[in-house]
């Protein structure tokens, strides 16, 4: 069998939220977690029955969603930021950015995602060991913990999709739009 085949899981609500291989999803139908909504043009025989392989299932009871958090780190702060210094608004490459303590350390700021923003050099200086308030700098947006990237979606573009899970995959690629 092509490692091509593999099958593409289902939330309770058509969400998809992960792949694996065609063993295991025939494995899951086994112990009656799944039933098949799209099946390949692929047969396989077992000792007692022939099935096709499925190409996507989904989950019969609820899935939680384990989302891996975002990792706190000077070039995720910048991303989250889109580059661009929080005080003044100008995009900058990496070598010119900093991050900045909004509330500083001196005053019980903490170095977490609420309380880190992408800055300039120049603004960084401006403001110094000052709140945005006392150096009379307004942020253009308040820091925020991101959410995280679900895996499935960083998985799926880097591979070719089979035809079967288009419907899928577009559905939600629409929702995530709004
Ligand atoms: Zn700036």
């Amino acid at each position: 069998m092509e490692p091509t085949h593999r099958t593409l899981v289902l939330s309770q609500g058509f969400e998809p939220i992960s792949i694996v291989s065609w063993q295991h999803a025939i494995t899951l139908l086994f112990l009656g977690k799944v039933e098949v909504i799209e099946e390949y043009d692929r047969d396989i025989k077992t000792t007692s029955l022939v099935i096709k392989i499925p190409a996507v299932v989904r989950l019969l009871s609820a899935f939680r969603r384990h989302k891996k958090p975002v990792k706190f780190s000077r070039i995720n702060i910048y991303g989250r930021d889109k580059y661009t210094c929080q005080y003044c608004g100008v995009k900058h490459s990496i070598n010119d950015l900093t991050y900045d303590h909004v509330v500083p350390r001196s005053q019980g700021g903490t170095t977490t995602w609420t309380n880190i923003a992408t800055c300039c050099e120049t603004c960084n200086r401006r403001k110094g060991g000052r709140t945005p308030e006392q150096a009379g700098m307004k942020l253009l947006k308040k820091p925020v913990q991101p959410t995280a990237t679900p895996v499935l979606v960083v998985a799926v573009s880097r591979e070719s999709v089979p035809d079967a899970w288009r419907d899928y995959l577009y559905w939600t690629s629409e929702l995530s739009q709004d």
